[in-house]
């Protein structure tokens, strides 16, 4: 066989390390998961594993983790990618795709990592001043691969809608309609919107449409779900570390509404298509907000926002300032708009 009727070597995308940013980073996963032509390698978060391994199967997903950066170099020396796609900012990222010998490593250049991108990618402007989803898009056709439309769509599998309705009725909601909410937010408290509010909320959605609401989160989130919980009583079920990343995309793909702060639950409920309320702090919707016409975004323009901090060094006004009277409009008008 002639060199030239080699197939291409793989390209490995290096996935962003949080939910919401791997949902706006679907449609380049999807363009070069979804290649024919070239096998596609994913590395990220074992976590991310059972979301993108049923969808993307002919891909590749290598787990990878914090404690241990470059513990894939091994078996991606193996695989032989020719294009390490980076879609993550971190010098480490940049580091396992030089020592696993790939010879072409494109991203934007960050954290010192320029020397070692073999294809520093200009940005179109300052970061986050435009949207995430185009900063990924970008990313991805500078690697050559087909990005359309740069709009995260998914859709929730069967297995993914049983596992969460085995969820349901463990709590007695089997066959019921439900809204999901997630006061919490691992980035940290300047994206967390007062429990007391969402609790408003959900005894709103339970007087005034039958609604119960699941609580959703992670081991981070217990504290926020346990308050709000407290506060909206037998309005709410409490399903906060229940829920791995597929009963989660079943039971936002059921939702008949998602209420969330700006994290990944509000970026794969919108991506589902689900109405969602989203709710702002210390980040910026022109940056990473899910754009459709199902989700309302809640955002106060506070004088300093958005500063992008974890945590507040003034007391949280720009949470402070959207009140759940806001947050209850928006409820309404999607629930009237989704009947
Ligand atoms: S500094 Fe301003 S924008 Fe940042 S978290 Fe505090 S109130 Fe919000």
């Amino acid at each position: 066989m002639s060199s030239s009727a080699l197939p291409p070597r793989p390209i490995l995308v290096r996935l962003p390390n949080w939910l919401g940013d791997l949902i706006q980073a679907l449609p380049v996963v999807s363009a070069a998961a979804g290649n024919p032509s070239r096998r596609a390698i994913l590395v990220g978060p074992a976590g991310f594993g059972p979301l993108l391994t049923p969808r993307f199967p002919s891909a590749e997903f290598i787990p990878w983790s914090r404690a241990r950066r470059f513990a894939a170099a091994g078996a991606l020396r193996r695989a032989r990618p020719g294009t390490a796609l980076l879609l993550t900012d971190s010098l480490s990222s940049a580091i396992l795709a030089a020592v696993a010998l790939i010879p072409e490593r494109i991203g934007y250049a960050a954290e010192l990592r320029g020397a070692l991108l073999t294809r520093r990618v200009p940005r179109s402007g300052p970061s986050r001043t435009g949207p995430r989803v185009e900063e990924y898009a970008a990313l991805g056709r500078a690697a050559g691969l087909l990005v359309g439309a740069a709009v995260p769509r998914l859709t929730a599998l069967p297995e993914e809608l049983r596992t969460a309705g085995e969820l349901l009725q463990g709590v007695g909601l089997a066959g019921a309609s439900y809204a999901v909410l997630a006061p919490g937010a691992s980035y940290g408290p300047a994206k967390r919107w007062n429990p007391e509010r969402f609790a408003a909320v959900a005894t709103h959605l339970a007087t005034r449409f039958g609604l119960t609401s699941i609580l959703v989160g992670t081991q981070e989130d217990v504290a926020a779900a346990a308050e709000t919980e407290r506060m909206a009583g037998g309005f709410v079920r409490n399903l906060t570390r229940a829920t791995n990343l597929s009963a989660l995309t079943g039971l936002l793909g059921g939702a008949r509404l998602v209420v969330s702060n700006d994290s990944g639950v509000m970026h794969l409920g919108a991506a589902l298509g689900r109405p969602t309320v989203a709710v702002f702090g210390s980040t910026s919707p022109v940056w990473s907000a899910a754009d459709a016409p199902w989700v309302r975004n809640l955002y106060a323009a506070y004088p300093c926002s958005p500063c992008f901090r974890r945590t507040c060094p003034i007391g949280y006004g720009c949470l402070r300032s959207i009140g759940p009277e806001q947050a209850i409009q928006a409820a309404d008008e999607l629930l009237a708009a989704d009947p």
